[in-house]
C-alpha cells in the first residue's frame, strides 16, 4: 500500500482508492478487478437462492399464520400474487445459473 497524488486534484492519497476522496474522480491505471466467470455463475445461484429466501421470510411474516401481526395494512395481491412472482423469479435464476453451470 502506497501513497500516490492524484492527477486531478493534486492531493495525496492511498494507491488502493479507484476514486479520488477529495474530488471524486475516478483515477486511471488502476484496473477494476472482476471476478471470474465461474465465480459469477455461482454468484448467481447463491444470489438467487438467497431472492427465494428472503421472499419465503417475507410471505411468512404476512400470512395469516405469523405469529407477528403486522400493524400496517397490505393490499391481498402481495401476498396472493407478488410474493409467488418473485420467489418464481428467484427460482428462474438458480435454475439459469445451475443451466450455466452444466453448459460449461
Ligand atoms: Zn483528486
Amino acid at each position: 500500500m502506497g501513497i500516490r497524488e492524484c492527477p486531478f486534484c493534486g492531493q495525496r492519497i492511498s494507491d488502493t482508492f479507484r476514486d479520488c476522496p477529495h474530488c471524486h474522480e475516478t483515477l486511471p491505471g488502476v484496473p477494476r478487478k472482476e471476478a471470474p466467470v465461474y465465480v459469477q455463475k455461482k454468484s448467481r445461484v447463491r444470489r438467487g437462492l438467497f431472492y427465494m429466501m428472503v421472499v419465503a421470510a417475507i410471505y411468512y411474516f404476512f400470512s395469516p399464520n405469523s405469529p407477528l401481526k403486522l400493524p400496517v395494512p397490505f393490499a391481498p395481491i402481495l401476498t396472493t400474487y407478488l410474493l409467488p412472482v418473485f420467489f418464481l423469479a428467484g427460482l428462474g435464476m438458480v435454475l439459469f445459473g445451475l443451466f450455466q453451470h452444466v453448459r460449461e
